[in-house]
């Protein structure tokens, strides 16, 4: 009927990075608290910071203090998002992450509008990246982005992906995550490109990173568990999307995400009720409802309404009064 599902998939969360970015900047004992309450619902990777300009990305500003105040736990694996060399040696140099997290796009069009050089540019970074990381023992991912469409240009050819991921693998990286930034991927697309870059690059680690802007992440999500996929990237309540790829382009939300599996009996090791929990506490942080749909399906007493607002928080989203414009 259907090829085989893995018994156990891997998440990793990307809420404080992939997430945070897309918001106002919040307060650095936050962004710790959002880490530890992501590693207390036992995520077993979690990209904590990311070590990038903070005229680029304010959000992410202060990723040495953020992390120095986060509980880490021996058991997870946090990894820190870095653009270059340089962001590389500031992740090193703060110490305690499992991996590092190197990203170029697929595509010329978003490559540019996201770092403002070409792709051939980036894979120099990475090949920096690299470099330090080695020299620290430490293991690089690369995040591949607009791997299944691209905001400028559309289509995104899988054989330029596939070309992509060569490159980087050739540079040491031992994994890529294949992410559909603009959440343009749909399953025939992904049963495609799985395959190709697995032949190409056998023994490259693959991780699918998809986004729900035309609601298609957890079909997605099932399609490369279909041919193989075992890690996938998710945010705590659906948060993110980038800041140079237009529109609604959350995150595929942890806890859906979390909870589909367990409800087909795939193991992930997850507490999907400190899922809920977070992502009600992640609402009240950055000050207006997101879009996950699991909790709020299974307790819809607690809903966004229930919320005790806090004017005093940063981002604070206040309710239009009734009759208001
Ligand atoms: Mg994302």
């Amino acid at each position: 009927m259907t090829n085989a599902l893995p018994s156990k998939v891997t998440i990793r969360e990307v809420g404080p990075r992939d997430g945070l970015q897309a918001e106002q900047p919040l307060p650095v004992a936050m962004r710790a608290g959002l880490i530890d309450m992501m590693s207390g619902a036992e995520l077993p990777k979690i990209e904590a910071v990311s070590f990038v300009s903070e005229q680029a990305v304010p959000s992410m500003a202060g990723a040495p203090e953020v992390w120095s105040m986060v509980r880490a736990r021996p058991e997870i694996a946090y990894s820190a998002l870095v653009p270059n060399r340089r962001g590389a040696e500031a992740a090193v140099a703060a110490g305690g992450f499992s991996s590092l997290q190197a990203f170029l796009a697929a595509s010329e069009g978003y490559n540019t509008h996201n770092v403002g050089k070409s792709v051939e540019e980036s894979l120099g970074d990475v090949a920096a990246v690299v470099e330090v990381a080695r020299a620290a023992g430490l293991p690089v991912e690369v995040s591949i982005s607009c791997a299944f469409g691209d905001p400028y240009e559309g289509e995104v050819q899988p054989s330029r992906v596939v070309e992509v991921a060569k490159r980087v693998a050739d540079l040491g990286a031992v994994g890529v995550s294949l992410g559909d930034t603009t959440g343009m991927a749909n399953p025939a697309k992904v049963w495609e490109l799985v395959p190709m870059v697995r032949d190409a690059v056998p023994g490259l680690r693959i991780n699918c990173h998809f986004h729900d802007s035309r609601g298609a992440a957890l079909a997605n999500v099932l399609a490369a568990m279909e041919v193989g996929v075992e890690e996938f990237d998710s945010a705590i309540g659906g948060m993110g999307g980038s800041p140079f790829a237009p529109g609604p382009n959350g995150n595929l939300a942890t806890e859906d995400l979390v909870a589909m599996l367990e409800g087909m009996g795939i193991d992930t090791g997850v507490d999907v009720m400190s899922l809920f929990t977070a992502a009600r506490m992640v609402e009240n942080m950055i000050g207006h409802r997101l879009p996950a749909r699991a909790w709020r399906a299974d307790y819809p007493e607690h809903g966004w309404e229930a919320l005790p607002h806090n004017p005093n928080l940063p981002g604070y989203w206040a309710e239009p009064e009734d009759g208001a414009g």
